[in-house]
């Protein structure tokens, strides 16, 4: 064979990925299950490179060199592991299966275990950047065997995003699960970053008395500075939308009920099995979830609070000023969290992430890109072992400067009833890592309590127990 790659799984994600290696100068042989689809591609892109059309997957296997590469782009899980079944009989020790599809870290892991008991590698790989980012250089998170990476690394590199300063956005993450499991992260902070700009939103719009348009322009204006990204830009551009049915602002017209496809759901669910704090990508989920709930919605619109006083122009522009920083104080504690989830991951599942390199290759490509992340990146380097985001000194520093007004903020969303809870779980989240005590003391005493489940002391070791039923006298338990 001639191929260097092989793609399986030719709907927008693959075809944009076969065409991408195409342009970058590889031979690609392709496959997809109904083959109209890889005739499609072949008649209307044939021209951009050197396609191998495949109409089985013993063709595709056979035109490619080795060791092979096959990269499925299929829908995740059951048509997954149905292709994988039908191309692993048909390759060799030291060749490798790619799973682009969005895949849960658990299944990779079994996948590989499994595929590696047979001589194959199984690289288990996120990407980001949707459509486009598949065709014009996506972020990508490979994990896998550390040779696999080798043998494909250079390839990923290629046809990779490329950050401002030239590097590649792709990098070995870790072995099994790894790549996977930082890709699930990264969706879960865009669910966070998406909250919070909507937020950003809804209190320029209530509070400071805004349209969309003149907002539109407050968000150009930011996406100048520290908050700099796709999704500021975006935002900014769905905002200045105007509908041509009605000539209404887009964002009045559209049902305000969000919709989710399943991976921030899964980094909460993991960070629940992790024992990770993530309140900030939790409460996004939950604002999604909640948004959808249209007939508790209905039921619940007539129970007693504020209606939202717009204030004078002079107010409101200082308000706005004040959530620009609480935007921007509740955005590094979301990264925070992620980035302490994707630790927890790599420690209980002995992967090494990288956290500067993560950073790193979230700088392009991906949906969450964003200056900040070079910022991220540089407070990593040399220093994977920073405890927290938080921890280093100029994030320390910013989040300090930025609390008057985020707790301004918060508060005046409280006093006139505007949910925000994703600003209001960031600056509860900060507050209690600053805390000197926590309530979590008497949260023991009351488990002492009622199940006898014991407590430790501030002034010794030693697991005790109170008899609370009785004269009250302290036990020693260990
Ligand atoms: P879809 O998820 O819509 O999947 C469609 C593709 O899967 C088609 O090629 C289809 O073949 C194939 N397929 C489905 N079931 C089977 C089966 N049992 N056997 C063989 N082939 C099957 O395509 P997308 O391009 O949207 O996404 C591909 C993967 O990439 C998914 O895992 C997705 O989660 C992930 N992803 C998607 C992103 C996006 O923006 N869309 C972004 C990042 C990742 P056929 O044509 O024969 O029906």
């Amino acid at each position: 064979g001639t191929a260097q790659i092989g793609v399986t799984g030719l709907a927008v994600m693959g075809r944009n990925l076969a065409r991408n290696f195409a342009r970058n100068g590889y031979t690609v042989a392709v496959h997809n299950r109904t083959a109209a689809r890889t005739e499609a591609l072949v008649s209307e892109f044939g021209e951009e490179g050197a396609f191998l059309p495949a109409s089985t997957p013993e063709e595709l296997v056979e035109s490619l060199e080795r060791p092979r590469r096959v990269l499925v782009m299929v829908k995740a899980g059951a048509p997954t592991d149905a292709v994988i079944e039908e191309f692993a009989p048909l390759l060799e020790e030291g060749d490798m299966i790619i799973d682009g599809g969005n895949a849960h870290f658990e299944d990779t892991r079994r996948r590989e275990k499994a595929l590696r008991e047979r001589g194959i590698h199984f690289v288990g790989t996120g990407v980001s950047g949707g459509e486009e980012g598949a065709l014009r250089g996506p972020s990508i998170m490979p994990g896998g065997s550390a040779e696999s990476y080798r043998a494909l690394g250079p390839m990923l590199e290629r046809i990779a995003a490329e950050a401002d300063d030239g590097a590649p956005c792709t990098a070995y993450m870790g072995p099994d699960g790894a790549g996977h499991f930082v890709k699930m992260v990264h969706n879960g902070i865009e669910y966070a970053d998406m909250q919070l700009i909507a937020e950003a939103y809804q209190l320029l719009r209530d509070v400071a008395g805004y349209g969309p348009a003149r907002i539109a322009e407050i968000f150009r204006r930011w996406n100048t500075g520290r908050l700099d990204s796709y999704l500021i830009e975006i935002t900014a551009e769905v905002l200045a939308h105007v509908d041509e049915r009605t000539g209404e602002p887009f964002v009045d017209v559209v049902l305000d009920q969000a919709e989710q496809k399943g991976t921030g759901r899964w980094t909460v669910q993991a960070a629940l099995d992790l024992g990770v704090p993530v309140p900030g990508i939790a409460e996004a989920v939950f604002a999604r979830s909640l948004s959808g709930h249209a007939g508790l919605r209905r039921a619940s619109r007539s129970l007693p609070g504020p209606t939202p006083a717009p204030l004078g122009e002079a107010a409101a522009a200082r308000f706005a000023d004040q959530v620009e920083q609480a935007l921007y104080a509740s955005k590094l504690v979301s990264y925070t969290q992620g980035f302490h989830e994707i630790r927890a991951g790599s420690e209980e599942y002995g992967w090494e992430v990288d956290p500067g390199a993560v950073a790193a290759i979230w700088r392009a490509g991906c949906i969450i890109r964003a200056a900040f992340l070079d910022r991220v990146r540089a407070a990593y380097d040399g220093r994977g072992d920073l405890p927290s985001l938080l921890s280093d000194e100029t994030f320390a520093r910013e989040i300090g400067e930025a609390q008057d007004d985020w707790r301004a903020v918060v508060a005046e969303a409280a006093r006139q009833g505007v949910p925000v809870p994703g600003f209001a779980a960031a600056l509860a989240y900060y507050d209690a890592l600053r805390a000197e005590r926590l309530p979590a003391a008497l949260v023991q005493g009351q488990r002492d309590y009622f199940g006898a489940h014991t407590y430790r002391r501030t002034d010794g070791e030693g697991v005790f127990h109170t008899l609370w039923g009785g004269d009250r006298s302290e036990t020693r338990e260990d």
